[in-house]
């Protein structure tokens, strides 16, 4: 890398965001160390006065590394652009040695013992007592292994409460932070999307304490039960999603979730793709990728095309896409409108271009001409056998919701009168929390905030109170010397019997 000093205005950018530190700012000008330097590009993406020149050949001494498309140049004893490996006399070295799991226990902290990993009851159909200092409606006892195990249940009243529907799809919901509303009334927000799916957040204290509560606790517990629920984006579209369903956007059913982003499908069947066209386009919101200058593309023996992308190419072969309503979920409606630029001197007469998404089921197969166009040209057999390939890779477009809450308030007082305990026994694995049976993920930090798969309870558990809350069924299992350390209410402990089934 060089810096053009006639161009550089001396922002520091490049300073700031190089990884190895290899930049430096001399009488307001960057200055570049050549030794420490890994050509990862960072400086030239960040530099927006075109200050920085790439180009140049790679150091004789030097390695590529290959872990990643970045493939730094790393000098004698210098390090990639991730820190992990170094350059050791011509060798790569991985920095951090492999860890067993010997050797992260004390971090990954303990687990709950296997006698109180399930509950003796549920909390499904156990009521509620109010108020919460009254002693939890059933706290029930049993001997397990010769262990005393108790479990105290409850259908608590949460109004920290939420859920979070995912949603499989490449089919654009509205923007980050657009509102959610069912009927007129806002009761929830789009949340970052993940990989291949769409997160919907629905409720939380704010909203469930606001104007529109009670909807928003409706909307929340008929997710949870796996009702069909109509939601509208603000700047998307209007859907129903019913929790182990394929999500029905605009009125049509999402049939495929992606097998994995633009970059991803090209490693996956770069093989299959090769033989496919001489160029493969993937459109992808995401990642966009382009077989014949994508690290898979090459490893399979793909030419080059002296085609670019109109995306911004953040490795080779490897686009940052951009969302609309076209292909892949980005702005591409005619497929073909992805091409920026052919170098007509690397194209040939009769090169043909496969244009898809990362579901496979759109496809078009395009060639070259002497006339320096693109024409569309019907569909060959070993294109649709690549499309075919990634379209039968993937997994249906799906509805799942996780039901997340904060239990850590007053409801602790049903099960112990020293409720700080009930706390630390829950982070320290002695006391475990489960929801209708099935375990709870809590989260790290202060208080009992958890998340629990809406798909491992019991359909048609969860309530809502016009307080208004949401209600949850909420089992805390423990050794019963660990219940009589917090003050639990033994008095109103009863040995368990199993009801006769119905
Ligand atoms: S190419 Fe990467 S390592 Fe080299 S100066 Fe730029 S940011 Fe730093
Ligand atoms: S980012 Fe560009 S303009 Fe800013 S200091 Fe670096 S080289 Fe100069």
């Amino acid at each position: 890398m060089k810096v053009n000093t006639e161009n550089c205005i001396g922002c520091g950018f490049c300073a700031r965001d190089c990884p190895v530190d290899a930049v430096s700012l001399v009488k307001k000008k960057a200055v570049i160390n050549d030794h420490w330097c890994t050509h990862c590009g960072v400086c030239l993406r960040v530099c927006e006065s075109e200050a920085i020149l790439a180009g140049e050949d790679r150091p004789r001494d030097s390695i590529e590394c290959d872990a990643c498309p970045i493939k730094c140049w790393i000098n004698d004893g210098q390090v990639g652009a991730c820190h992990r490996y170094r350059n050791e006399d011509g060798h790569l070295v991985r920095l951090t040695p492999l860890h067993s799991f010997e050797d992260v226990l004390q971090t990954v902290g303990p687990e709950p013992r296997e006698v109180i990993r399930r509950p003796v009851t549920t909390a499904i159909g156990s009521g509620t007592t109010y108020p919460d200092c009254k002693p939890a409606p059933h706290i029930v006892r049993e001997n397990r292994q010769g262990v005393d195990v108790v479990t105290v249940v409850t259908e608590v009243p949460l109004s920290y409460s939420s859920i979070i529907v995912k949603v499989d799809t490449d089919i654009p919901l509205g923007r980050e932070g657009d509102r959610i509303y069912v009927g007129k009334r806002e009761v929830g927000m789009v949340e970052t999307e993940q990989y291949g799916s769409k997160m919907l957040h629905i409720g939380g204290v704010n909203r469930l304490t606001g104007k529109n509560g009670f909807i928003v606790a409706r909307t929340v517990t008929e997710i949870a039960n796996r009702k069909p629920v109509k939601l509208k984006i603000e700047n998307g579209p209007r859907l129903v999603v019913r929790v182990g369903g394929p999500p029905v956007i605009d009125g049509e059913a999402g049939a495929k979730m992606r097998v994995g982003c633009g970059s991803a499908t090209m490693g996956l069947f770069a093989p299959l793709l090769v033989e496919a066209a001489d160029e493969v386009i993937i459109l992808d919101s995401h990642i966009t990728g382009q077989m014949s200058r994508h690290v898979a593309g090459q490893y399979a023996r793909a030419k080059p095309t002296g085609i670019l992308l109109k995306f911004d190419e953040s490795t080779p072969g490897r686009y940052f896409g951009d969302h609309g309503g076209g292909w892949g979920g980005t702005s591409i409606i005619d497929p073909i409108d992805i091409i920026g630029s052919v170098d007509a001197k690397i194209a040939w007469n009769g090169m043909t271009v496969l244009i898809t998404e990362t579901t496979g089921q759109n496809g078009k197969l395009y060639e070259w001409g002497a006339d320096h166009q693109f024409k569309e040209i019907p569909m060959s057999d070993k294109a649709r056998l690549a499309l075919e390939a990634i379209s039968n890779s993937c997994e249906p477009s799906r509805v799942s919701a996780i039901y997340i809450a904060g239990a850590g308030g007053s409801a602790r007082a049903g099960v112990t009168k020293f409720p700080i305990k009930l706390t630390r026994a829950v982070h320290a694995a002695k006391a475990q929390l489960t929801v209708g049976g099935s375990p709870g993920y809590v989260l790290p930090g202060g208080g009992i905030t958890f998340m629990v798969d809406v798909e491992r309870v019991k359909e048609g558990s969860f309530y809502w109170t016009p307080t208004p809350a949401t209600i949850c069924p909420l089992e805390y299992t423990m050794e019963l010397k660990d219940y009589e350390e917090m003050g639990g209410h033994v008095e109103a402990m009863k040995p368990f019997k199993a009801r006769k089934p119905r």
